[in-house]
This record gives C-alpha cells, sequence and structure tokens, in this order.
C-alpha cells in the first residue's frame, strides 16, 4: 500500500465505532435537514461521481439540499444501474442536465476488471455478473460516458450532457470537450 492508499486515522467515539459516532452526532443536533423541501431537484440536474471519500461533491460544485441529484459509484462509470437511476431522475422527477464528473487518482484509472472477477472468484467460488468497470484513461471514459448518456434510449433528455475531471486535491474541476456527434 502506498502511503496515498493509507486510510485516514478513524473517527471514534469513546467506546464506540465510527457508526455509533455518525448516530450520536445525528442525535445531538436538530434540523440537519431543511424541513418540507420539494423531491424534484430545483436545479432540474442529476450529478453522476465517484464515491471516492476525498470527493465532497456538495463543496465542489456549491450544492446544498434540494438541488440535484447526486449518483455516485466507484468510478463514476456510466452502468445499467447509473441509468437506472437517470430515468428515474429524469422521467419521474424532471432532471433535465446530466453532469459527468469523475477524478484525478481515481482507484478505478488502471484496475484489471480479470484480475478484480478473478479474485472474487478464488475467494468465494464464484464469478461476479458485473464487471469492476476500470479504466486506462481518465478523459476517454469521462468521453464515453457522455456519449452513452446522449445515446441512451431510457433517457428523455439528451441535450445537456457534460463530462468533467476533478482534482481531488483542491477540488478543481475541469470540463472534457465531447463534441456532438
Ligand atoms: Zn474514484
Amino acid at each position: 500500500m502506498s502511503p496515498e492508499q493509507q486510510p485516514a486515522a478513524p473517527s471514534t467515539v469513546e467506546g464506540g465505532s465510527p457508526i455509533d459516532r455518525y448516530l450520536a452526532h445525528n442525535q445531538a443536533h436538530e434540523d440537519l435537514l431543511p424541513r418540507d423541501l420539494p423531491s424534484p431537484p430545483a436545479d432540474r440536474v442529476a450529478v453522476v461521481t465517484c464515491m471516492d471519500a476525498r470527493l465532497d461533491v456538495y463543496r465542489v460544485l456549491g450544492l446544498s439540499s434540494g438541488q440535484a441529484h447526486v449518483i455516485r459509484n466507484a468510478g463514476g462509470i456510466v452502468t445499467d444501474d447509473v441509468v437506472r437511476s437517470l430515468s428515474v431522475s429524469q422521467r419521474l422527477l424532471g432532471t433535465r442536465s446530466v453532469m459527468l464528473v469523475q477524478h484525478e487518482r481515481c482507484g478505478m484509472l488502471a484496475a484489471d476488471d480479470d484480475a478484480f472477477a478473478e479474485q472474487l472468484e478464488r475467494d468465494t467460488g464464484r464469478r461476479p455478473s458485473w464487471r469492476l468497470g476500470g479504466f486506462a484513461d481518465l478523459e476517454d471514459s469521462v468521453r464515453s460516458g457522455v456519449r452513452r448518456l446522449r445515446a441512451e434510449p431510457f433517457l428523455a433528455q439528451h441535450d445537456d450532457v457534460r463530462g468533467f475531471v476533478v482534482d481531488v486535491s483542491g477540488g478543481r474541476l475541469r470540463e472534457v470537450d465531447v463534441p456532438a456527434e
């Protein structure tokens, strides 16, 4: 493990796990979320991004509760389940724009799908039906995700789909140009 891969020191509460600490935080505060916000996102935007713990997407984009859907997975890649969530976001909850955000130093960069599947099979005796979704080039991955979403028949809105890369050290965002085809 490189130093960068070392996990941060776990947050602890006396005698408790991190989850106990989260629960204690929750119980100690009132009004953690605004009351009576409508469910459809006010900005009519869905953000698709990686689950990376360093990536505080609300801070990076200046978002607060009620503004946008945020759909996350390992890599921020466009999987069938992302399409499922986006189809709900657009068709049932009225969003119109998709912002795809992947990031520098992502664990899915150069990850080996076959090696991971073989590791799971060795450990469990079963091979997963899904693929890890590793990619060799960050910007190519963003471009292919944007192209898939622009052509995705289950989505209702294809005109405002844009792709970005964010630096998880500092949080600067840059757009990946994906010309309309
Ligand atoms: Zn990542």
